[in-house]
């Protein structure tokens, strides 16, 4: 075996995390290996484990530096600082066309806990576990990856903020920027203001949006959206979250963002929505959301768009998302809560309970 780890280990599904011992399988030609110095904690983490046979090494926002390369790999050599994003294939006819964020074979390689040809990536007690969650499995001093996962970073950002950005801020701002493309004359509606929340309405406020409408039901974070370029926030736990939409922006909104994925959100959204609208939608929906809401879409020949990875290439999106952060328009640093990697129960704990927005791991 290639090499060994410290990793987080779930042994059942809404279980604690352990931190123990693995073992790393060895690098294929086109495989990495990075040190990892900073994981984020998502969502995705807790509510998908059901789709992996446990015991499992998850986390899918790495970013560290490259220790050891395969034998065909040149696009990275050991000393770079990199990001580990999204998987893709490369070979199928969405990432031929430059779609690899709907990559044909995104589920298993996010969630098999394999590699594609169905091998496996690390070993506990001896013992095949899953791995390769998006490929990665970060949450572990070291992470066997491919390469095509990689983008190449410069060195002067902070691993918490690289390690902030591949998932939930990607996908907000890139709904924004690629997927919805919000312009300066639009009026926007972001429902749920957690990571992937924020970073749309950051990206929204770049773009000149206008109004920019949050609706959530924290007043800690609706007022931190308020600092982030919000116009106007609403507390749907003590308001009629659709009739203050209409009150801001009489007729409705040209785009509404659900980040939440509750069925409350699709509510709002459906009466809120002008005419011609487009309804973005990036959060796993509860099944019978889709019950109340399409109806009065119709009526109104509106489009819901599902959005995986913010509709991005990693490659070219993560780069210009540090260029904004370091020109102080993408302050995503507003939105991470640091903890030690020993700490990873207590970080999901703050996810779950709003205490942090974005929880990033530190490895020691
Ligand atoms: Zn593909
Ligand atoms: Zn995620």
């Amino acid at each position: 075996m290639g090499r060994t780890a410290k990793a987080a280990v779930v042994r059942e599904v809404g279980g604690p995390y352990s931190i123990e011992s693995v073992e790393l399988d060895d690098l294929r030609p086109d495989e990495v290996y990075v040190r990892v110095e900073a994981a984020g904690v998502c969502h995705t983490d807790a509510n998908m484990q059901v789709m992996v046979p446990m015991p499992a090494v998850l986390g899918h926002e790495g970013s560290g530096i490259v220790e050891e390369v395969g034998a065909a790999v040149d696009y990275v050599k050991p000393g770079d600082r990199v990001i580990i994003s999204w998987p893709a294939c490369g070979v199928c006819p969405n990432c031929l066309t430059g779609r690899r964020y709907i990559c044909d074979n995104a589920f298993p390689l996010l969630f098999s806990g394999r590699r594609l040809d169905g091998s496996q990536t690390i070993k506990l007690g001896g013992e095949w576990i899953s791995g390769s969650w998006f490929q990665q499995s970060s949450f572990a001093t070291y992470a066997l990856t491919p390469v095509e996962s990689l983008v190449k970073v410069e060195d002067d950002i902070p691993p918490e903020i690289l390690a902030a950005l591949p998932c939930g801020a990607m996908t907000g701002a890139g709904a924004v920027v690629s997927a919805l493309q919000v312009g300066p004359q639009d009026g926007l509606l972001v429902l749920g203001g957690g990571g992937v929340g924020l970073s749309a309405v950051m990206a929204a406020h770049m773009a000149g949006a206008y109004p920019i409408i949050v609706v959530d039901v924290n007043t800690e974070r609706l007022a931190l959206a308020l600092e982030l370029g919000a116009t106007h926030a609403v507390n749907a736990a003590e308001e009629d979250a659709a009739a203050r939409v209409q009150e801001i922006s009489p007729g409705g909104v040209r785009y509404a963002f659900d980040s939440s994925g509750v069925v409350a959100s699709w509510k709002v959204a459906a009466v809120s929505v002008r005419a011609g609208g487009i309804f973005g939608v990036c959060a796993a929906v509860e099944q019978e959301t889709l019950g109340g809401s399409p109806h009065i879409m119709l009526s109104k020949g509106n489009r819901i768009q599902f959005i995986m990875g913010g509709s991005v290439v990693p490659r070219v999106f993560l780069p210009k998302m540090i260029e904004w952060y370091r020109q102080g328009r993408f302050p995503v640093d507003r939105l991470v809560k640091t903890f030690p990697f020993s700490q990873i129960n207590e970080a999901f704990a703050a996810a779950h309970h709003g205490d942090a927005v974005k929880p990033v791991l530190l490895m020691p």
